[in-house]
């Protein structure tokens, strides 16, 4: 166990999405819970959505950790995610449905931004007009969340802790909400909200929530001090970080690695392994640049395959995902942005069968050569991208459990991989299923 300079005992990891999100982090994450006395939720909302299978059965989480779904871990929300009450109560009760016990084990953070019924109302009607209007939508998942994070920004967003106050609840609320009337009934063409219903319901919700109210950083302190692990479970992907993503395609929270600690308040030395997280190929929901896309209507095409048999629809908005090669250019931005320690390459059962793999190892870019994703998205927009190609294989690797029970070709794919993103490959899964995965080295032990 390392100590630090705070003197904490306990041993951290940061599990973060290395392309456009979906890259099956769930399960990692669930994998990894076993050595982890906390796992922390510490940007997005719930927006996020992981699907995790579990002696296959499927469950999916939107907001809450994944840990939740292992006796005896503690799971926080920590500052860096906006919570709307009425959603988080329902994903409790449906676990409560399943069984489990949640509201003895999450801790909510009291600064957590709220999102409220106006946020949502925004989202649609700016989609709407963006579309209306020719702009292109953002393709956002239309749960308030972008509102709700720039209501934090401007300082005048309602926390959690607002919700053990009434008075200072019901005051904040009347000026945010008068604000957001004027642009609902003016320049966004919707309609406004009423005052009473969205008060009343907050603050039936607020009784329920008030037990899992903390203070979620010095909680994380005391569980490390103590010698405990704590997980920290990035949403969506790299690629789409608000500020190093492919903006404005992005989302709008920082779910680079390094926002582990502002987002859940403990200090960064206490982020110790940064576990990056990549599909064998990439997918996209929404807009935005995509250069590995691949066409995938026609069946027998790499893009249909890809699609079909890596079931490449949305978890959260049931969205059919851009599908396309493995980005390695792109992988290496988001190793470059996370400091990531090692990687885990997902669903490498999904190439079984395809007789060539192609990896995209850079662009041309106005006649230059590049071998990063741009920051610019219209010039990856611009990217044509240039690939390194390899024979396939006919066996399966699905549930394959050693890496010497893994094809030649797909050792060699892999190895390929990590010698051009310079990081190492230290775990790969190969089935939805916990029991699914190859360790090359454990997050936990290196
Ligand atoms: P997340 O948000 O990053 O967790 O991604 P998703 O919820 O989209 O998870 C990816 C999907 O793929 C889920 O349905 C997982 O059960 C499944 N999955 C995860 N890893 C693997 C794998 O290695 N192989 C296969 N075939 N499916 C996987």
């Amino acid at each position: 166990m390392q100590q630090t300079h705070s003197g904490a005992r306990g041993h951290n990891v940061v599990v973060v999405g290395t392309q456009w999100g979906d890259e099956g982090k769930g399960k990692v994450v669930d994998w990894l819970t076993d050595h982890a006395q906390a796992v922390v939720r510490f940007q997005g909302g719930h927006n996020a959505g992981h699907t995790l299978v579990i002696k296959g059965v499927k469950t999916a989480l939107q907001l809450i950790p994944s840990g939740i779904m292992r006796d005896g871990v503690a799971c926080f929300i920590g500052n860096g995610v906006v919570v709307d009450p009425t959603h988080v109560l329902a994903e409790i009760t449906r676990l409560e449905g399943i069984g489990l016990d949640v509201r003895s084990r999450l801790r909510i953070s009291e600064s957590c931004p709220l999102i409220l019924p106006f946020h949502v109302a925004v989202d649609h009607a700016r989609e709407a007009l963006r579309e209306t209007s020719g702009a292109g939508k953002i393709g956002t998942t239309g749960k308030g969340i972008g509102p709700a994070y720039e209501d934090k920004v401007a300082r005048r967003a309602l926390r959690v802790q607002d919700l053990k106050h009434p008075e200072r609840f019901a005051r904040k609320l009347r000026e945010l909400l008068d604000l957001h009337n004027v642009a609902l009934g003016g320049y966004l063409r919707a309609k406004p909200l009423d005052y009473q219903p969205i008060y009343d319901a907050a603050m039936a919700l607020a009784e329920q929530l008030r037990p899992m109210m903390a203070d979620v950083g010095y909680e994380l302190y005391k569980i490390n001090r103590a010698g405990g692990n704590i997980l920290f479970e990035g949403a969506q992907g790299s690629l789409l970080d608000i500020d190093h993503g492919t903006y404005p395609y992005v989302t709008s929270s920082n779910c680079v690695a390094g926002n582990a600690a502002a987002g859940s308040g403990v200090g960064p030395d206490q982020l110790h392994y940064v576990l990056g997280i990549t599909k064998a190929y990439t997918t996209r929901v929404g807009s935005g640049p995509f250069p590995s896309e691949l066409p995938m209507d026609e069946p027998g095409s790499v893009g249909h395959h890809l699609s079909t048999v890596g079931q490449e629809r949305g978890t959260v908005t049931g969205r059919p995902r851009r599908c396309g090669w493995l980005d390695a250019a792109a992988l290496k931005r988001a190793t470059v942005i996370n400091g990531v320690s090692g990687l885990c390459i997902t669903k490498l059962d999904v190439l079984d069968g395809l007789p060539e793999i192609q990896v995209c190892v850079g662009y041309e870019l106005d006649g230059r050569r590049v071998d990063i994703l741009p920051l610019d998205a219209d010039e990856i927009l611009a990217c044509r991208p240039v690939y390194d190609s390899f024979p396939g294989w006919s066996e399966s690797t699905f549930g394959a459990t050693r890496w010497d029970d893994l094809p030649l070709n797909a050792r060699r794919y892999l190895e390929r991989v990590q010698q051009f993103i310079g990081a190492p490959i230290d775990m790969v899964s190969t089935g939805p299923d916990r029991e699914h995965t190859i360790l090359l080295r454990h997050p936990y032990q290196a």
